[in-house]
């Protein structure tokens, strides 16, 4: 058996492994499609028989070695990569719900992932209920119906930082027989592997740390493998039952571990689209190559920029779980013992107006819509992502109207510092 490398290796090696005389580095297979010397040979890849390249739609060597990658350092059975992290909340949840099911998601999610759900998904006939994390089992569990199919959470929330007890939602999910789903991409795979704690099936916006440089939008779908679907077979009827849009095949049976990740490809794929372009994810795998250095330093600077801040006389609080004293701290040390991520919720003193002229103030962090790459950024999502919520949906989201979102980069600290330091001086 080949020697199984460390997280730091494969972020580095894994994926690619080009054989005598091929190119060392990840080629972009920027083709639509692929040649075969007969048509029986192409027939065979249409019925799922053989394996290989046929259109980029279902699959291309350039994005299948990047899933691959993604797959190794989650730990997982197999990945899919899709064109947006939305696209990936969505086929995850989409594979394994059709109309008249029901999920059960936590509230303290990513704004966009609230909406598909809560809205977009219910005029899709698929109902979701949202609870509280901090609720006790019995009221969460008090969610879970007959149709229920899988329950919903991310690592570390975007942008409130709350953190997810994995183990224990794995824990109720299991008690109903449903997998759990949940979104890592602010822990990325480098501080936490939620396979590890019970979780079924790992979703990312690849958009962020993974990329790294905001190049690509971009997302993936890890599965674990570990999920049995035959055992409740009855819930699960798309994975367990043949489907007539593939010759009669039972996905459960025909391809075992890779079940979950062969329906999302051969059928959402297939009928839905929104893959990344294989350029793209040439981009992400240099991004992946240096995630593991990236990522800790992103750690060490939001780490003295949370202290910096929690010690400001103007700032009425801080959420980041390596403060000690922080509510998620315990669960920090749990989950996320090398660090969590580089994104820091915080709120000033004063009212939202103050907010907005202390990001205003500020030189070279840039306030964008975007979190989570190589230069610090800024934003309010009460005026910005969020700004379609009510206040009472937003608090409903783990969103408090003065929370601000600081992305901390990886430039030298001090001059993340100072800069903050004097648009707190400016914006008085
Ligand atoms: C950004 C984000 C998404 C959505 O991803 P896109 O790549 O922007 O479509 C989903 N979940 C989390 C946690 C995110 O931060």
């Amino acid at each position: 058996m080949e020697k199984k490398l460390r997280k730091e290796s494969v972020c580095v090696q894994a994926g690619w492994t080009p054989k005598n005389g091929e190119p060392r580095v990840l080629p972009i297979y920027q083709s639509t499609t692929f040649k075969y010397d007969d048509s029986d040979q192409m027939a065979r890849l249409f019925d799922l028989k053989d394996t290989g390249y046929f259109y980029t739609r279902l699959q291309n060597p350039t994005n299948d070695a990047v899933a691959a990658k993604i797959a190794t350092l989650e730990g997982g059975a197999g990945a899919m990569l899709t064109s947006s992290g939305q696209a990936a909340n969505f086929y995850a949840v989409f594979n394994i719900c059709e109309a008249g099911d029901h999920f059960v998601a936590s509230n303290t999610i990513y704004g966009g992932t609230f909406n598909l759900f809560g809205v977009t998904m219910k005029k899709l006939g698929i109902e979701c209920t949202f609870v509280d994390p901090e609720w006790d089992d019995e009221r969460i569990e008090a969610a879970f119906r007959p149709n229920t199919k899988c329950f919903f959470g991310e690592t570390i929330s975007n942008p409130g930082g709350h953190v997810f007890d994995i183990e224990r939602f794995a824990r109720m999910a299991h008690r109903h027989g449903v997998p759990l789903i949940v979104d890592n991409t602010f822990a990325t795979p480098i501080n936490c592997r939620p396979f590890e704690w019970g979780a079924d099936i790992v979703t990312h916006s690849t958009t962020k740390y993974m990329d790294g440089h905001a190049t690509s939008v971009g997302g993936a779908i890890v599965d674990s493998g570990n999920f049995d679907w035959m055992a409740h077979a009855d819930k699960f009827p798309g994975l367990c039952q043949p489907d007539e849009s593939y010759h009669g095949l039972t996905y459960a049976k025909a391809f075992g571990k890779m079940a979950y990740i062969t329906k999302a490809t051969a059928q959402l794929m297939r009928d839905l689209g929104s893959i990344p372009s294989p350029f793209n994810c040439f981009l992400l795998n240099l991004g992946l190559e240096t995630l593991h250095l990236r990522v800790k330093r992103h750690c060490e600077n939001a780490q003295a920029v949370a202290e910096y801040l929690e010690r400001h006389e103007r700032v009425a609080w801080v959420n980041y779980c390596g403060l000690k004293g922080n509510k998620y701290y315990e669960l920090g040390q749990k989950y996320l013992p090398d660090g969590s991520c580089g994104v820091i919720a915080f709120g000033l003193k004063g009212t939202k107006e103050d907010a907005v002229r202390f990001m205003d103030s500020l030189k070279m962090i840039a306030i964008v819509t975007h979190v989570a790459d190589a230069r610090t950024c800024v934003l309010h999502p009460a005026s910005h992502t969020h700004r379609q919520l009510s206040d009472e949906q937003l608090r409903e989201a783990g969103v408090a109207p003065d929370l601000i979102r600081l992305s901390v980069g990886i430039e030298n600290v001090e001059d993340i510092i100072e800069d903050i330091q004097q648009a707190l001086d400016a914006s008085k």
